[in-house]
């Protein structure tokens, strides 16, 4: 036997087919591992996968996770979530079903196998937080009531479920809270910044900026923060909550400019209202994952926006699928 195939697990993602997942299921294929890719596709898509179907360790199962799931696997990655405020707020009870059902349903099938389970948790969880940068000691600022709390408080609640199935009945978690990430295979018209400003400054369209621009966010370039998942679920030292982002703080004024000037456009600048509860700032203090997983973003803005502009280049190009 193969010395990798004594490490060889069967691996569920949950969400596999969306942004994130996608990026997830190749790595763990890469890794070696079998890969059980569990998408109601509601937002992600099967060109995200369809590179991945020539690989025999590689099966896709479309499955709502708000419903139980049994099937036989080591490990779980639990992704499963619309992730961009467009389409968490589209159907705002899905949005928690998935949170606060789909955990309980994927951490009864973690406690049944006695498999690791990992959660993909948010910067949501601190709201428009008062302390800055973010440790993972703060509680967070957020409104339970708003157009963000079906995702902000479902995400909390998810947290606590993961929390107190480890505490009650022993099950192996952990929780990566995830800062602003982007790259290829972002979903077009999910309206996330970076993919909204991409694409407007390759098209020549208004880069819309909502309110003054002053806002700030991190961002992560994806192949970083699937080392950093990895890293997490392989260490046993911590089980979470660890902050997973980079830590290199812009206003979305500086992106848009970074996104015209990098494609060349003639785009404008255009301010739009700001939407309800947008966070302020957002910055992570990754400290914890430094010294506990020995995990830092290795790629920084430009790097990671000039092949993210090759990608929606192509795309719109037509010579990719979306
Ligand atoms: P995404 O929307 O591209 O992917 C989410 C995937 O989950 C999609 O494929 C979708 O079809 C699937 N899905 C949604 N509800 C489901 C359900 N009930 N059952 C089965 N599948 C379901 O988003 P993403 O950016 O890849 O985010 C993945 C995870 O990471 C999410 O849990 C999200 O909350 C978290 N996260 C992402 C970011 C980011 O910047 N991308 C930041 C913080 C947290
Ligand atoms: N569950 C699942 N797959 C499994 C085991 C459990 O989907 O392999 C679901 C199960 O249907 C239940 C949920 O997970 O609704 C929580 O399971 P748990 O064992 O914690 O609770 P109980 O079954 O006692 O309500
Ligand atoms: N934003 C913007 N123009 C856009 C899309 C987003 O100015 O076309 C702003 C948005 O108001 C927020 C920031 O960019 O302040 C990040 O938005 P995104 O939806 O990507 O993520 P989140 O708000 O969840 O961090």
């Amino acid at each position: 036997m193969a010395e990798h195939q004594l490490f060889r697990k069967r691996v569920l993602v949950t969400g596999g087919a969306g942004f994130l997942g996608s990026h997830l299921c190749q790595r763990l294929l890469d890794a070696g591992h079998d890969v059980l890719c569990v998408d109601n596709y509601y937002t992600g898509r099967r060109s995200n996968i369809e590179h991945l179907f020539a690989n025999s360790r590689f099966e896709a199962l479309r499955h709502d996770i708000t419903a139980p799931l049994f099937v036989e696997v080591d490990e779980i990655f639990n992704l499963a979530c619309p992730a961009s405020p467009v389409h968490y707020q589209f159907d705002p009870v899905q949005t928690l079903k998935t949170c606060v059902h789909g955990s309980i349903n994927m951490l009864g099938l973690a406690k049944r196998i006695k498999g690791k389970i990992f959660q993909a948790s948010t910067s949501e969880v601190y709201g428009d937080p008062l302390v800055h940068p973010q440790l993972e000691s703060y509680w967070g600022h957020v409104n339970p009531l708003g157009p963000r709390s079906c995702y902000d408080e479902g995400k909390r609640a998810a947290e606590t479920l993961f929390m107190d199935y480890h505490r009650q009945h022993g099950v192996d978690i952990r929780i990566a809270r995830i800062f602003n990430t982007y790259g290829p295979r972002m979903h077009p018209n999910d309206g996330r910044v970076v993919s909204n400003f991409v694409i407007q400054a390759l098209q020549g369209q208004d880069i819309t900026i909502y309110g003054d621009g002053s806002q700030t966010r991190s961002f992560c370039y994806v192949d970083d923060l699937i080392d950093g998942f990895l890293k997490l679920m392989e260490q046993s030292g911590t089980i979470g909550p660890c902050n997973i982002g980079n830590p290199n703080e812009f206003t979305i004024r500086q992106l848009a400019e970074a996104a015209v000037e990098m494609t060349g456009s003639r785009s404008k600048l255009v301010y739009l209202p700001l939407p309800t509860d947008d966070p302020k700032q957002r910055q992570p203090d990754i400290t914890l994952a430094r010294e506990a997983l020995g995990w830092e973003p290795a790629v920084q803005l430009r790097e990671g926006l000039e092949r993210t502009i090759a990608y929606f280049d192509q795309l719109l190009a037509g010579k990719r699928s979306i």
